[in-house]
């Protein structure tokens, strides 16, 4: 399976969830009228079926690590490492967690060359998920970790005590991405990935909705409150683990 990274430490666009989404919803996409989806409900009936039977089968057992693992995702530009540092110092600095280590896996994946190569068309780096999990693997057996990814789907769910999704208004979202002097058209692909909340879905069919939280990020106060949020779920997670505080 391949994601695009462009190492900033998000997907830049034009990833596979985007190509396949496209193919899901092109009559959305094109004409903006309603269409008569009983087709692809079904389709997407059974793929729910298979995704829960993987769910439920190993790839859901073994949880290992001590600690606390928190993903936090969203599309580029929704504020997913600025929130990650203000959790990783509060908790750490707080004395909450003895561990609360911030990996940004755009800068990983480039730093130990976890891709297929760099992609002209699409201004990004194409990651290899296989790479990508074996390189992660022990650092997140060992637990206190905050992690910042775009794409999601590929990790084995035990890993994640927690994922964090942030979502953004799609006017803020572009002027940050402008901002980021991306090229127009990455700027709109990602937009457009936001409005049809790609990393959202991908978020609900790979994670169980009770260790998962959709979070507004459009401004400040916003940041500050997600933060807090974040913090009260681990300070009662630790009163719920008392034999578990790494
Ligand atoms: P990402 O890691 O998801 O690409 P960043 O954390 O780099 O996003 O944030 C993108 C830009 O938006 C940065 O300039 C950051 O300061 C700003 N930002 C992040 N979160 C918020 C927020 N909740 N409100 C206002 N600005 C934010
Ligand atoms: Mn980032």
């Amino acid at each position: 399976m391949i994601r695009g990274s462009d190492g900033c430490g998000c997907c830049g666009c034009g990833c596979e969830c985007m190509k396949r989404k496209r193919r899901y919803m092109p009559k959305i996409i094109v004409t903006d009228v309603p269409f008569d989806d009983k087709e692809e409900e079904k389709d997407s009936d059974e793929d729910e079926e298979d995704e829960e039977e993987e769910r439920s089968g190993k790839q859901f057992e073994g949880r290992k690590h001590p600690g606390i693992n928190i993903l936090v995702t969203g599309t580029p530009g929704t504020g997913k490492s600025t929130l990650c540092q203000l959790v990783s110092d509060a908790v750490t600095k707080g004395g909450l967690l003895k561990k609360m280590e911030y990996l940004d896996l755009g800068k990983i994946v480039k730093e130990k060359g976890l891709h297929d190569g760099y992609n002209e068309e699409y201004d990004c780096y194409m990651l290899n998920a296989d790479k990508v999990c074996d390189a992660l693997e022990e650092r997140m057996d060992e637990g206190g970790v905050i992690l910042e990814a775009h794409s999601c789907d590929y990790f084995p769910e035990r890993w994640f005590d927690l994922v964090v999704v942030l979502r953004t208004d799609n006017t803020i979202l572009y002027d940050r991405l402008a901002a980021r002097k991306y090229k127009k058209m990455k700027v709109e692909e990602n937009v457009e990935a936001e409005i049809m909340q790609i990393v959202l879905d991908e978020v609900r069919n790979s994670y169980k909705s009770e260790i998962t939280l959709v979070l507004p990020s459009d401004t400040l106060d916003q940041l500050e409150s997600n933060c807090q949020r974040i913090i009260k779920w681990i300070t009662d997670w630790v009163a719920d683990h008392p034999e578990n505080t790494a």
